[in-house]
């Protein structure tokens, strides 16, 4: 059996957690598609050509942990603007998708472009400023010295970037459900987001 649940948003809306909880729940695979985007930009800052390096992504090369700095952010968002970067991750993308047992992939352009037929999709935001707030705790937890203020400045920088490129913007897909995480609790945001998981299921 395949079953897709496309799950996007804008960075630090809570999509990560949401995917992977309603991945548990429903025991499905997850694949965080900002890795693959994230790998490309860590080989595009040592040098290596952002298009070369999307054709020769491999599955090891996305490590979580380490691709996930502020600087390996903004590089990610500045490759995910070029089309053959894109066009060279769609087939590993829409593979993960379609597997036996079903899966859930988590992004930018999931229901639009990557999975439009998908039976789930959700689009996940939340106030630029609640975003910033959470990414800049999630950075000082892990001993990074930055402020609000630079923070805030790169989500919206992000959010800028990544909703007015010409190919794959960041936008809802039509039927997408709605999930606005600035004022719920994270047990609240998973709740919706498996209550409309579930209701596809049925
Ligand atoms: O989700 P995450 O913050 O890890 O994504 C890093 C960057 O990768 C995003 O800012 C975006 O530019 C890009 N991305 C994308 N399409 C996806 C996933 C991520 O363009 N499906």
């Amino acid at each position: 059996m395949t079953f897709t649940v496309a799950i996007d948003g804008p960075a630090a809306a809570g999509k990560g957690t949401i995917s992977k909880a309603v991945a548990a729940h429903f025991d499905l695979a997850h694949l965080d598609t900002g890795l693959l985007y994230r790998a490309v930009g860590a080989r595009v800052l040592v040098g290596v050509d952002a298009i070369d390096a999307a054709r020769d992504l491999r599955a090891e090369d996305l490590d979580g942990d380490a691709l996930r700095t502020a600087d390996i952010a903004q590089a990610a968002s500045r490759a995910a603007a070029i089309p053959e970067v894109r066009a060279a991750l769609v087939d590993f993308q829409r593979a993960f998708a379609t597997r036996q047992g079903g899966a859930v992939l988590d992004g930018r352009d999931i229901g639009t472009v990557i999975c439009p037929d998908a039976a789930v999709k959700l689009f996940v935001t939340a106030r630029a400023e609640v975003r910033a707030q959470r990414r800049f705790e999630e950075l000082s937890d892990k001993g990074a010295v930055t402020d609000f203020e630079t923070v805030l400045a790169d989500v919206k920088a992000r959010d800028e970037r990544d909703s007015s490129r010409a190919t794959a913007p960041l936008v809802a897909a039509d039927d997408a459900v709605l999930i606005d995480t600035s004022d719920l609790s994270i047990d609240a945001a998973i709740a919706a987001a498996v209550a409309a998981v579930a209701a596809a299921r049925a």
